[in-house]
């Protein structure tokens, strides 16, 4: 199944409950505007190297376009169109006066160096600069990209339209950056782990957890939840699976992998497992938080735990979806359990049309606020509803949307 495909049938199941009009369907359904473009790079070796870049704007009936910019190899028109309408449910669940949208670039950024990088990343800006903007659509970082590749992007936008930080989110601190951008994504996690638990009378430490990537998003969770009292039995990253059943020292694994470049490699104080091992351990909550599609059929069946969160993009295919919840397990979708990261990119760029710095505490204690409404909202929507989470939080988002482009006017 394709990327697209996938959130399509989550919006359809969710559509049909609203019985939403055809013509607001197949509007909602089709993306605003679709762009490709060439990214020429001159190479190290003086080389010209071609890729391709892409910015799909989905739908700005609730405000400017908002979403992340990838470099991956995997990146293409289908998972970017995808991507940009998870992102407009996403901005509507938790309630930013934003509208959704994406991009990428084909490319695998390991194998650039920093010049390169640079260069590819100022070529794509060449390509994109006319249709984004702080008033109509706001990248930001996604796998692959860091707050200096936002850095560039912010310095060649300016070059044809002038000063305006608020182009782009998840800059560096120092450069119009917010604090706790960076944590963000992950800690909204937690939050929304320690909402779902309340909501179904677990208690934390009651709660064994494990964790499916350990990059941004991953390794801010487990720090969270690990404050919050979770037990972390099993953690994972490319390098594999490491798993304690008593529960494994998370100071001592964050100091492991301070050490080691962020790598969980070799960490001597737990059992290695296969990578895949981890998604079908005997624990209570799950959380993948790396790549797209690793709850399929071929393992939905074996997965134990009652409770999963979805820290990544589309981690769960719809076919499984359906059989977690005949299975009786409890799913907090992605477009509310990652929305953190968007949440606090709100809050950098209302800071830099501010031009005023919110401190740390400031910025925690806003996104516990948004985060804990958005939630308390869907767990509402799908009691009263009788919808999965995942149902009721398309449902919420949509009703949004509906409102917002009939209030434009488009009305049948
Ligand atoms: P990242 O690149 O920082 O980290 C990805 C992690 O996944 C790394 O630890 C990597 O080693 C690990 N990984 C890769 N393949 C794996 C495998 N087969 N098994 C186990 N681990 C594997 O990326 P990130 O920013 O943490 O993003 C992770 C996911 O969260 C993506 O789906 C992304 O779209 C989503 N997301 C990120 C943000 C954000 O603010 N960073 C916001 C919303 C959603």
């Amino acid at each position: 199944m394709k990327a697209s495909e996938a959130t399509e049938h989550y919006f359809s199941i969710a559509a049909d409950h609203l019985e939403l009009p055809s013509w607001l369907r197949k509007l909602l359904s089709t993306p605003k505007r679709e762009v490709t473009v060439q990214v020429p790079c001159e190479m190290d070796d003086g080389r010209i190297e071609t890729f391709l870049g892409y910015r799909v704007q989905h739908d700005n009936a609730r405000g400017p376009m908002k979403g992340g910019l990838r470099y991956h190899p995997d990146v293409d028109l289908d998972e970017v169109r995808s991507l940009a309408s998870l992102m407009t449910w996403k901005t509507a669940v938790v309630n930013l006066p934003y509208g959704g949208a994406k991009g990428g670039v084909c490319v695998d950024p390991r194998t650039l160096s920093r010049k390169e990088l640079e260069r590819l990343t100022r070529a794509f800006v060449d390509g994109i600069h006319d249709i984004i903007g702080p008033d109509t659509d706001i990248p930001a970082p996604d796998m692959g990209t860091t707050h200096e590749v936002m850095s560039w992007i912010r310095n060649q936008w300016e070059k044809y339209h002038g000063f305006n930080p608020a182009v782009i989110t998840g800059k560096p601190v120092e450069e119009y950056g917010a604090k706790g951008r960076e944590e963000a994504t992950g800690r909204g996690v937690g939050i929304l782990a320690v909402k779902l638990i309340r909501r179904l009378g677990r208690k934390p430490d009651t709660c064994r957890t494990a964790v499916q990537g350990f990059g941004n998003v991953g390794s801010h969770a487990v720090k969270f939840l690990h404050e919050s009292a979770f037990p972390i039995v099993a953690v994972s990253d490319v390098s594999g699976c490491y798993y304690n059943a008593k529960g494994i020292d998370v100071p001592d694994l964050l100091r492991h992998t301070l050490r080691n470049n962020g790598s969980l490699k070799d960490y001597p104080n737990a059992d290695r497992l296969e990578s895949d091992e981890l998604l079908t351990l005997d624990i209570d909550m799950l959380i993948p938080a790396a790549l797209g599609g690793v709850i399929h059929d071929g393992n939905v069946d074996k997965i134990k735990a009652k409770i999963i969160l979805e820290g990544a993009n589309g981690p769960t295919l719809p076919s499984a979806d359906e059989r977690l919840l005949q299975n009786g397990v409890c799913v907090l979708p992605d477009i509310l359990a990652n929305a953190g990261g968007v949440t606090v990119s709100y809050f950098e760029w209302v800071q830099n049309r501010q031009h005023y710095s919110w401190s740390l505490d400031r910025v925690r204690q806003e996104l516990d606020r948004t985060l804990s409404e958005a939630f308390e909202n869907v767990w509402q929507t799908s009691v009263q509803t009788k919808v999965s989470l995942r149902t009721a939080a398309f449902m919420l988002a949509i009703k949004r949307v509906q409102r917002a482009t009939e209030l434009a006017g488009f009305r049948s």
